[in-house]
């Protein structure tokens, strides 16, 4: 019981609304006249959370681990010698569990990034911000990793305040130095990291071993976000989820009743009492002893109702078990629930919001579906050279074009071109056909000539044919000029 004497004499101490040292929870002013890790004067307040235990703590453990070990191996992983997962945004190049797309395949890349929102916003409306406690890079990083060092280094809550307090001594300067170190190293890390997914493992690799002289602009980015990955864990942390974060402020308009959050059963929980043996009958089960604010990473307590600060990371609830279990009451005071579940005990249901979320959202995956699947590997462009006339010759009348094809698949292609229904010839220039390396792009010129008696007008359709040995693969429409009927 010795956890619970201590949490009720901090439940115990002096409220003082001018204490501006405290978080706002343990100050008595109402939650709603400032940030909780901000003082009167506007300067932050550290917060030190208690370090959480329980089912939830351990479970959110497991998928932390399972996810760091999928991110940091993703960038390794190859198929055919090709990244599994590559961003590469500078020549907009992206490959997405081997699949490649193109600049020319955006379409796709911005429709299903719009059926991501469109996940998203479902998801939020239904289960809160479940994405914030279990799978959000910030929070497993800062949580599972930084915060999890600092624990091991400094200690828990308590001793990390001591020592934030005590004199500079080698004990502290052991510490923190041990602390800084490690967290510079793993930022360093984390930005290589981030880096081999847009460049790629093998030019990470390039880069490391033939010196950062030779790759300035990677050595640049990998030092800019390993300053930023520090400064945001060692030092800005939960304020990039409370001010920053813009799927945080979208929690007001996407949360409804029927939105399962981390929620205080205030039904069950109120009038709230301090515990003593003799309880009255009247008392709520919440014991007042501030266990659920003490593990808090955002310094809230939610039993002020769903806030924006609330990242629904769920050690308030392995807290409050913890109490309940040792209070003899059964636990879940706090836990994953809806409003309407708490004020009116009923279940869940499926709202029009919802409906129309999932009919949209069905819309949007069949069709970036079809489009993935119908997504052709070539890609060729024609056009007439601009400024060009064209050309009467002997037999005919010529045009200039250029053609742009894309070879999207991981194998070298050669193509040829032949007019599709009409006679003429295609003599491209400097070459005999078109060689297109893998994942590259082939450009020429060419002089297409018509026979004179299929040019009927200024403007004439046709359609060129773009072949793999005989196999047509794509069928190009394009103009032809010509003389005006009765000119030659
Ligand atoms: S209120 Fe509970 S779930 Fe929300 S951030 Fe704080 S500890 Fe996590
Ligand atoms: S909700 Fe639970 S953990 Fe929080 S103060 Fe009440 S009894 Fe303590």
């Amino acid at each position: 019981m010795s956890d619970f004497k201590e949490l009720k004499q901090v439940g115990n101490e002096a409220i003082n609304p001018d204490d501006t040292d405290k978080l706002i929870t343990e100050t008595g002013v109402s939650f709603r006249d400032r940030v909780s890790n901000i003082d009167k004067k506007g300067n932050r307040i550290w917060i030190y959370p208690k370090k959480p235990k329980g089912d939830y703590t351990k479970w959110r453990s497991v998928v932390a681990v399972v996810l760091l070990v999928f991110m940091f191996v993703l960038p390794f992983i190859k198929v055919d010698g090709r990244p599994f997962v590559l961003l590469d945004i500078f020549q907009r190049k992206f490959i997405i569990f081997g699949i490649v797309f193109w600049p020319q395949d955006f379409y796709i890349f911005a429709l299903a990034f719009l059926a991501f929102i469109v996940f998203v916003v479902l998801f939020t409306a239904v289960y809160g911000r479940i994405w914030c406690g279990w799978a959000c890079p910030q929070t497993i990083f800062m949580e599972m990793v930084f915060r999890k060092i600092e624990y091991w280094i400094e200690g828990d809550y308590k001793q990390q305040m001591a020592l934030s307090r005590s004199e500079w001594n080698a004990n502290k300067i052991f510490k923190r130095g041990l602390k800084k170190t490690i967290f510079i190293l793993l930022s360093f890390i984390i930005s290589n990291l981030f880096l081999a997914y847009i460049i790629g493992i093998d030019e990470l690799q390039k880069y490391m071993t033939e010196g950062p002289a030779e790759h300035m602009t990677s050595f640049v980015f990998v030092i800019f976000f390993a300053g930023s990955f520090y400064f945001i864990f060692s030092w800005f942390r939960e304020q990039a989820c409370t001010f920053i974060c813009p799927y945080g402020r979208l929690q007001t308009v996407l949360l409804d009743k029927n939105s399962i959050v981390v929620a205080y059963d205030f039904k069950r929980g109120e009038p709230r009492m301090k515990f003593k043996k003799n309880m009255p009958e009247d008392a709520g089960d919440c014991v007042d002893c501030g266990a659920c604010v003490r593990v808090c990473p955002t310094g809230i307590d939610i039993r002020n109702g769903t806030q924006l600060e609330c990242i629904n990371c769920t050690a308030c609830i392995d807290a409050c078990d913890e109490v309940m279990l040792k209070v003899n009451k059964p636990k879940n005071l706090i836990r994953y629930a809806s409003e309407l579940q708490i004020t009116e005990g009923t279940k869940f249901k499926f709202t029009p919001r919802i409906m129309a979320y999932s009919v949209v959202l069905l819309l949007l995956s069949g069709l970036v579906a079809y489009l993935m699947l119908n997504r052709s590997d070539i890609e060729a462009t024609i056009l007439k050279v601009k400024g060009t006339m064209y050309q009467n010759t002997e037999t005919g009348v010529a045009n200039v074009y250029t053609a742009t094809i894309i070879n999207k698949t991981f194998k070298p292609m050669d193509f040829s071109l032949k007019l599709m229904d009409i006679p003429g010839t295609i003599q491209i220039i400097g070459k005999d056909h078109l060689h297109v390396p893998a994942e590259g792009l082939t450009d020429a010129t060419f002089i297409l000539e018509l026979p004179r008696k299929y040019v009927t007008g200024t403007r004439n359709n046709i359609q060129i044919g773009v072949y793999s040995g005989d196999k047509l693969i794509q069928t190009v429409n394009t103009g032809f000029t010509g003389p005006a009927p009765g000119m030659k």
